[in-house]
């Protein structure tokens, strides 16, 4: 492997990389076909979808203001509730990110004395201070809600242990993380979710089911609410947003829970209402239509970058051939340098920021230091290239997003060069 890397450099040729790339391209249009034919159902659903509601121009509107009557905005839930097969659906600009609308969730249902079980380990690190894993005086803790994990087992759910904890009755909700986040392991398929539910509803009936289903919309046929999840959250600037909306999430299930969590996002007795979508409507409905397509361009950036950066000797996961459910490509660089001079490369190869050099930097929300590679028309959208990563062991890159392969292609490439 070493060897390919060092004829690279000594020739100083590009033409020796192109032959690899055409290699790989080779070996990869099987995987690009079973993507393709997963963005088909997917695209079938969302038309459908529309056609059900007669979305029409006035539909595209916005209001201001309160925001009473939005015709568009309720719309947008509805068909957000038919997507994901539930019952109901709150679909906001107002919340500002993933993180913000998991925590309007989490509020929205727990109450004092209640206890979350997440089953996959620790959460993503955005939520650390909303569950009190890392004190914070506004947390769920400080609130006197309770917070325990299972760790997951040779990077399964632990079904054994999570079936002794939850048949005791005391657990009000358990968390699911769909996604890998910053841990080294593959997103959950739908049918390892569906399976963990199974044992659960085995010996708990009433336990509320939460997914973190950010990364995951569309990558595979069916969704958490058809496999039996509750309630499931997302980002609107990542799958779903199909890179047109600019801003928003969206928190899908059942309708009691939806109730619950609408009058955490407004106030008591306001419930679903108000919330103005200002010109909001028209690029969360255009970004719905894009977004089965959308996120199939962004798996074949995935499988690309997973085969060509394997010819080169890097470990990747998932592997190019493997089953998908999330967006997220990593690549473990065992070496600091090397992360930071593959995420400069992206940036490079971004339409915005392109002079920028990102540096390893201090986040709101992060325990390590992060280097982000992000140059979005949509400001941290990931569901646009973005590479980012921990500095920390093993030094992994996570790669996601593109809008189009092409795109996708070319920035992978020349920051694999800036490596070599
Ligand atoms: C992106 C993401 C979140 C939320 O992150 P924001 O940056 O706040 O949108 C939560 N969980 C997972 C798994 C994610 O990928």
């Amino acid at each position: 492997m070493q060897a390919k890397i060092i004829t690279y450099i000594e020739h100083g040729e590009e033409k020796m990389l192109d032959e690899i790339v055409k290699k790989v391209e080779a070996q990869i249009q099987g995987r690009f076909q079973f993507e393709e034919s997963i963005e088909y159902e997917n695209s079938k659903k969302v038309l459908e979808v529309f056609k059900k509601h007669n979305v029409s121009e006035a539909h595209l509107q916005g209001t201001t203001g309160y925001g009473y009557g939005d015709l568009g905005r309720d719309t947008i839930e509805e068909m957000f509730a038919d997507i994901f097969k539930a019952e109901d659906a709150l679909v906001r600009s107002q919340f500002i990110s993933g993180t913000h609308t998991i925590s309007c969730a989490l509020f929205g249902i727990l109450r004092p004395g209640d206890t979350v079980l997440s089953i996959n380990g620790k959460p993503y690190d955005t939520l650390d201070e909303t569950l009190g894993i890392r004190e914070n005086p506004s947390s769920l803790k400080s609130f006197g809600v309770k917070y325990e994990q299972i760790e997951l087992l040779n990077n399964q759910f632990d079904i054994e242990k999570i079936v002794n904890r939850v048949a005791q009755n005391n657990i009000k909700l358990i968390m699911i993380q769909r996604s890998r986040g910053y841990s080294y392991r593959n997103a959950f398929h739908i049918s390892e979710i569906e399976e963990v539910i199974k044992n659960i509803r085995s010996v708990n009936r009433d336990v509320i089911i939460f997914v973190d289903n950010c990364y995951g919309e569309f990558t595979e046929i069916k969704e958490p609410i058809e496999v039996g999840a509750d309630v499931a959250v997302g980002s609107l600037i990542k799958n779903i947003g199909g890179a047109i909306a600019q801003t928003g999430g969206y928190v899908v299930g059942r309708k009691d829970l939806i109730a619950l969590i609408s009058d955490r996002y407004s106030a008591p007795g306001l419930g679903k209402e108000g919330g103005a979508s200002f010109e909001h409507n028209r690029r969360i409905m255009q970004g719905l239509f894009m977004a089965p397509h959308i996120v199939c361009e962004a798996k074949k950036i995935g499988i690309f970058t997973s085969k060509l950066l394997e010819e080169y000797g890097f470990e990747t996961e998932p592997k190019f051939d493997a089953i998908r459910s999330d967006i997220v490509q990593m690549i473990k660089f065992k070496d600091e340098n090397k992360l930071i001079k593959f995420c400069q490369g992206i940036q490079r190869f971004s339409p915005i920021d392109s002079h920028v050099v990102p540096m390893p930097w201090d986040m709101p929300g992060y325990d390590s230091q992060i280097i982000m590679a992000a140059g979005a028309f949509t400001s941290g959208s990931s569901i646009e290239l973005s590479c980012d990563g921990p500095l920390r062991e093993p030094y992994v890159a996570y790669l996601q997003g593109g809008i189009t392969y092409s795109y996708g292609k070319m920035a992978v490439i020349e920051a694999l060069k800036n490596i070599l």
